[in-house]
């Protein structure tokens, strides 16, 4: 029986007032209904931002360590159900349950991080200039927040933005993708029973131009937290640059790993596997490029085919299964897309490059592993995001030649380097124009005690998770305390 997901507004649950619905079906068998959701349009998002609007009232009011303790028990809640939301996330979006079970484990952390927040948001203290006065700066919580969230961490990212915004006192509506209805809805369930107030956190589903841009547009809403697509983010980035609304935009990569011909090859091999085909390659931190010292190319090439060709492909919820499938049918023809394209720009193929066929797989949006080779930097396999299996090899010649590649997109969210040289390390810490760096590690694997987020076109500056994330959620408020009984003039007294 396929979930029935409804809309939370003020408390109150309930479809979308036009009774349309929206069915997801299990990427791994299309005959698998596994939610069906409200479709949503202006006139909930509105009532949403209203109950939000309402509640900020006197959610702002309660204790910081108070809603961090609120958050803890989500997480607490969320850890009770782990299993259970893991198998739903891997049904409703495919990804293998190992992987699925970190996303909810992402979560779990989160809400760790988040509740001890509550007893910090610390501000400043500063002498001032005059005699009897003092100075002071407090974070104040923004207010209504919406969130519009992918469906690649349905659960995850969600939290990297929801917990943080709760525990500065704000208030949420969170429109979810359509793909991922079911897993949104689990999570806000964890809060509502963790015991945040009605109005507090709102839940919305519907179509991104529908529901989301309501969202984005509605005079309410003080601030706009995106991931997501680069072509989406822009859009969005449009109205909140008209309205004046804070924004958080975390978009696209063309995350590189280097691999020099001094690294410990075993130890690239296992990274590049796991950061190209983990998620099936759906994660703004996949390794889209591998950029090859020439020394070590093509022995690198030959292992990293062999390894690739043995990845078992299929259900998600079979836990043997190290590549899921890709999130629906058009994506899959995205994919099936800049293969061609590869081909025709004169990559060779050197593996997969088709759907996945046979038995457990056809009812399924699979595709085989993808490795291209023979790769120059100015293709638009090595420049454009494709999300999904397939990694594009370029060969170099120097490590300053390895930078260079690195540091030639438009993006810059994650980067990796695999080498033994000391030098080398910090000089691509320096170097590389990335948002996250990792020394002898895959470009994916995110740990939420550091911020998260990119330069350059991934994003606008702003930071999830770490304690940077704070920056966003809050506005600062300078007091200034004059306890001299006179008018005090500063710079000028
Ligand atoms: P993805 O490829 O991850 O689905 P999208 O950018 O299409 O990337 O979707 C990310 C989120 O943005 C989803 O929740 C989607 O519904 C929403 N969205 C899509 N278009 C818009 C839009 N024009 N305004 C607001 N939200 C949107």
């Amino acid at each position: 029986m396929p979930i029935e997901v409804q809309n939370l507004i003020g408390g109150v649950r309930a479809g979308a007032a036009s009774g349309r619905t929206l069915e997801r079906r299990n990427p791994a068998d299309r005959n698998d209904v596994v939610s069906i959701a409200p479709l949503s349009g202006a006139e909930e998002v509105d009532k949403a931002v209203r109950a939000a609007a309402e509640a900020f009232k006197t959610w702002r009011l309660v204790p910081a360590p108070k809603r961090g303790l609120m958050i803890a028990e989500a997480g607490r809640r969320l850890a009770e159900r782990k299993e259970e939301l893991a198998r739903l996330m891997t049904r409703e979006m495919g990804k293998p349950i190992a992987e699925a079970r970190g996303d909810v484990q992402e979560a779990i952390d989160t809400a760790w991080l988040v509740a001890a927040e509550g007893r910090r948001l610390n501000g400043d203290t500063a002498p001032c200039e005059l005699p009897d006065k003092v100075g002071m700066s407090f974070r104040k919580p923004v207010g209504v927040c919406g969130m519009i969230t992918p469906w690649n961490f349905p659960v995850a990212i969600p939290s990297w933005k929801i917990f943080p915004a709760l525990v500065c006192g704000n208030t949420v509506v969170l429109k979810p993708s359509e793909h991922t209805p079911a897993c949104a809805a689990e999570f806000v369930r964890a809060l509502v029973e963790a015991g945040i107030p009605e109005g507090v956190v709102n839940f919305v589903c519907g179509a991104g131009e529908e529901a989301g841009a309501a969202l984005v547009k509605h005079p309410l809403v003080r601030a706009i937290s995106f991931t997501g697509s680069t072509e989406t983010g822009k859009i969005i980035g449009e109205t909140c640059g008209r309205m004046n609304k804070k924004l958080s935009l975390e978009m696209g990569g063309k995350n590189a790993q280097v691999v020099m011909e001094d690294a410990d090859l075993e130890l690239a091999l296992e990274g590049a596997l796991w950061g190209a085909f983990g998620t099936t390659g759906q994660r703004c931190t996949a390794t889209s490029r591998l950029i090859l010292h020439r020394a070590i190319a093509d022995e690198f090439i030959a292992r990293l085919r062999d390894r690739a060709a043995k990845l078992r492909i299929g259900s998600g919820l079979d836990g043997t299964m190290h590549v899921g499938p890709l999130v629906d049918e058009a994506q899959r023809n995205r994919v099936h897309e800049y293969v061609q394209i590869g081909k025709a720009e004169g990559a060779v193929l050197a593996l997969g490059g088709d759907f996945a066929r046979g038995p457990g797989l056809d009812a399924g949006w699979f595709y085989k592993p993808t490795v291209f080779t023979g790769v120059r930097r100015e293709m638009r396999i090595a420049r454009e995001e494709i999300f999904g299996p397939v990694i594009a090899c370029i060969v170099v010649d120097s490590f300053e030649e390895a930078v260079s590649v690195l540091n030639d997109t438009e993006y810059g969210l994650s980067s990796s380097l695999y080498t033994r040289d000391v030098t080398r390390a910090f000089r691509a810490m320096r170097d590389f124009e990335a948002g996250i760096t990792y020394i002898n590690g895959p470009t994916i694997g995110a740990e939420v005690q550091l911020p998260f987020g990119g330069v350059k076109g991934t994003g606008n500056g702003h930071r999830e998770a770490g304690s940077q994330v704070y920056e966003f959620y809050t506005d600062w408020q300078s007091v200034y305390v004059d306890f001299s009984g006179r008018l005090q003039r500063a710079q000028i007294d």
